[in-house]
């Protein structure tokens, strides 16, 4: 595609208001792509303008009016699939069978899920003497990452939209083609204008005057745990909602009964994925002492046979951070069986898939969210110690259970500190809320729950 040149506010593409521009680099090959506006605070303020003026006749139409516009658009990113795949993988670095199945495949399914529910949930419930009325929140002012451009767009504004809010969006620096191309589509769609604006910018510069507006009723970020710490604390001083989507650092916990070959590789494929981009992805294999070593084997037969099929990291910074914690997990003690921190390819940001075997629970590797494509094998003396392990980092958002049956799997998972647990490779479910526990985050994404989000309750009493 190519670049516009202003932000969509108000139904319509307008000039940025200042002159300054972001570069849009090809992670694969590093050739700059694209330039989009950097957006200023004047931009945000437009644009938080319209969504305001939008409100009331938004959050007054009739859901079943709301669903048939989700519906369209929807319909519009099925029509767009090809071109959102491209997309992906060009500003991103994904293969593009990936960008096809999962970055533009997985929204399509979320954008009809809200549809569906849209058009069914119901907006008001009976409780005793009252009726409690479930109103939406106001304008929504949405922060995204760059890991899964569209996933993460459509996850707040497909339920924003349902509830009857407006948004103003602030995609990644990394990836705005991906939503400029969500505009088009919303656009397109029929979406009135205003419901739905977007002004491409810095973090620092366009996502914080979002956060800080008191236009905003709610903000709904997902990002790095630093600055969603930021966006919490500057949202908490002006009593305003906030749903935080933060990091991960999620345990595949194999248990002594499990199939273990099984376990192993359906566990290195999930943090491969995306070249380990992913908040959710299970970066701690844990094994029991009876079979580390035939685990580590195992992984890294599976970590080798990625090789050249992943794609790059998304940027620089990304890739020199990575390479950053394999040697911190060298430096520690950790043994290198597969990959490493040097780069195999003469150009992009390319990183070796790698696994590491002898990873104590308190190294570093074992702690922080690396975010590429590197797993850590960490040895269990018995279910309780592999417990303490699981629950023992700061985070809490997903996590996988491999045993005999479902029933032991699911015994464990139950005492599991994590938001959601895939039992035995159980399969990725968009309706399911998805959200973390501790420093994970703070609120729920996708379904009903995610629904909820967006909406607060007003009783009348009868
Ligand atoms: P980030 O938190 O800096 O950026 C996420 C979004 O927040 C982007 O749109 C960015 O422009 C915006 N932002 C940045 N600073 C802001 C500020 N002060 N006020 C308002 N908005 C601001 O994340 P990143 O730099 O893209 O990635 C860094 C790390 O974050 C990754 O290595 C990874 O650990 C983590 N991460 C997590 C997720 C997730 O889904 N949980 C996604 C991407 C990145």
């Amino acid at each position: 595609m190519k670049a516009h040149d202003g932000m969509y506010i108000g139904g319509a593409w307008r000039p940025a208001a200042g002159t300054d521009t972001i570069e849009v680099v090809n992670p694969a090959d590093e050739q700059v792509i694209d330039r989009v506006p950097a957006g200023t605070a004047q931009d945000v303020d437009a644009a938080v303008r319209a969504a305001r003026d939008a409100f009331p006749a938004w959050s007054t139409t009739p859901p079943a009016e709301r669903a048939a516009l989700i519906g369209a658009l929807r319909d519009q990113l099925v029509a767009r699939k090809d071109e959102i795949a491209e997309t992906v993988t060009a500003e991103l670095g994904a293969p593009l069978p990936f960008s096809q199945m999962v970055h533009a495949g997985v929204p399509i399914l979320v954008a009809g899920s809200y549809a569906d529910l849209a058009a069914t949930y119901s907006f008001e419930e009976k409780i005793g003497n009252s009726t409690v009325y479930l109103e939406p929140v106001g304008v929504v002012g949405a922060i995204t990452p760059w890991n899964y451009p569209l996933h993460q767009i459509v996850n707040k504004v497909a339920p924003a939209l349902a509830a009857g809010c407006t948004v103003v969006l602030k995609p990644a620096e990394d990836t705005p083609l991906t939503a400029q191309l969500f505009a088009e589509a919303a656009h397109e769609a029929g979406i009135p204008a205003g419901v739905f604006n977007l002004v491409t910018g810095l973090g620092p510069v366009a996502g914080q005057a979002l956060a800080e507006h008191e236009g905003v009723d709610l903000v709904s970020f997902t990002g790095s745990t630093a600055v969603g710490k930021q966006i919490g604390a500057t949202a908490g001083a002006a009593v305003k909602r906030v749903a935080l989507e933060l990091g991960g650092k999620s345990a595949n916990v194999i248990l002594p009964s499990a199939d273990l070959a099984k376990a192993v590789n359906v566990g290195v494929a999930n943090v491969m994925s995306n070249s380990g981009q992913t908040c959710s992805a299970w970066t701690r294999m844990l094994v029991d002492s009876a079979r580390y070593d035939e685990a580590v084997e195992l992984a890294a037969a599976a970590a080798a046979k990625y090789g050249s099929r992943i794609g790059p990291v998304v940027n620089a910074k990304q890739q020199a951070r990575v390479r950053g914690y394999i040697e911190k997990g060298v430096e520690e003690g950790a043994r290198v069986v597969a990959g490493g921190a040097e780069s195999t390819a003469d150009q992009g940001y390319f990183i070796q898939p790698t696994v590491f075997a002898d990873v104590t629970p308190e190294m570093t590797i074992a702690q922080e969210e690396i975010f590429g494509p590197v797993v850590s094998i960490i040895r269990y003396e018995d279910e309780d110690d592999a417990l303490r392990i699981a629950n023992g980092t700061v985070y809490g958002l997903a996590g996988a259970v491999w045993a005999a049956d479902d029933a032991e799997a699911v015994a464990f998972a139950r005492r599991m500190d994590t938001g959601q647990v895939d039992i035995n490779g159980g399969s990725f479910n968009p309706q399911a809320p998805f959200g973390g526990y501790k420093q994970s985050g703070v609120g729920r994404e996708l379904g009903p729950h995610g629904l909820t989000e967006y909406l607060q309750t007003k009783s009348l009493q009868f």
